[in-house]
């Protein structure tokens, strides 16, 4: 009987001090899941370092190591979807390098897609230990606001790390837009899913690659492609503004028609200028993120390149 393969996700992108740890830690991983074929497929995101010469290294030696890599970095969501794209297994799990996601889990989630009737197992740090306290608030507010705004359900401190089977992958694969948000993705494409929740594990080696202004505009990708809110609140500011200014020129007019007309109040003309142009500006600027995101989107540039893999070898010896 052939077993059943797993195949990790990972990707990559300057993690030469990770990726010999990680490979330790998947070589050991095999051995206690030995009832399944466990393989490896690196997505190398780019890297300037020597990721991709590690990876080949591998590659050579072990069988179960599959990669491929792209022209330049495209980010992890692209990273992703490649890895999801080319990885053909029974099971894939996504994964980061830099065991944040520990792989102690790997037999709970397979458990939960085999015996308990999931379509993916999908993890929670339950802590944000180890993160700077500013980061983590506003991550929680991120979460909460998406959720306000949103219909569909993103779960705080989710990670990207999943198991899931070949029907789950095939739905997102469906999903081929350019601006990827895969927690957004993830949620709308349904399913039953199982939640693991864990403590979070600092990275072991190297340094995270998302700054703040990175997971800033990255929370702003996931507002724009899920929720379709900030238009909705353009209009209602719009009218809200409309309604006062008309109670405000019906008031005027009582008290000129009473009072008479002294000349003054410039300074409050002009607060009333500012506020109004900064309301139109801020309006038009939400306008323009939507316009921009299906600019993007109807150009239907491929969301990666590949540069280099061993996977069509891989297909040679099968022939
Ligand atoms: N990553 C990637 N492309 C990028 C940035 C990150 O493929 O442009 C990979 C990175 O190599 C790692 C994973 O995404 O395997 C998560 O990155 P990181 O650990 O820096 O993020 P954090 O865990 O701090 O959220
Ligand atoms: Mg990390």
């Amino acid at each position: 009987m052939t077993k059943e393969s797993v195949i990790l996700i990972v990707p990559c992108y300057n993690e030469e001090e990770v990726l010999p740890l990680f490979y330790e830690e998947f070589k050991k991983t095999a051995e206690l899941l030995k009832e399944f074929d466990l393989q490896v497929f690196f997505v190398d995101d780019g890297s300037q370092d020597r990721t991709l010469a590690l990876i080949r290294q591998m590659a050579e030696k072990d069988k179960r190591v599959r990669y491929i890599s792209f022209s330049r970095n495209f980010g992890k969501e692209a990273a992703i979807y490649a890895g999801l794209k080319n990885a053909d297994g029974d099971y894939v799990a996504l994964m980061d390098a830099d065991l944040q996601d520990p792989p102690s889990l790997l037999p709970k989630m397979l458990k939960a897609v085999r015996e308990e009737g999931y379509d993916s197992a999908a993890t929670r740090r339950v802590t944000r230990k180890g993160e700077p306290p500013i980061r983590s608030f506003f991550a929680r507010c991120f979460y909460r606001l998406m959720n306000k705004i949103s219909s569909t359900e993103i779960m705080d401190g989710a990670r990207d790390y999943r198991l899931m089977t070949r029907k789950f992958k095939s739905a997102i694969l469906e999903m081929s837009e350019y601006n990827r948000f895969s927690k957004g993705i993830f949620g709308w494409v349904g399913f039953k899913t199982k939640w693991i929740e864990f403590e979070n594990v600092e990275r072991i080696a190297g340094e995270t690659k998302w700054s703040f202004f990175k997971l800033l505009r990255y929370s702003l990708e996931g507002i724009i492609g899920f929720s379709t809110a900030p238009l909705a609140m353009a209009s209602v500011m719009g009218f809200t503004v409309c309604v006062v200014a008309f109670i405000f020129l019906v008031i005027i007019l009582i008290k000129t028609l009473c009072f008479g007309d002294p000349v003054d109040g410039w300074p409050s003309m002009t607060c009333i200028i500012l506020m109004l142009g900064g309301i139109q500006l801020l309006c038009i600027g939400i306008l323009g993120m939507y316009l921009s995101k299906t600019y993007l989107e109807t150009k239907k540039r491929p969301i990666y390149i590949c540069s280099e893999s061993n996977l069509e070898e891989e297909g040679e010896e099968k022939e």
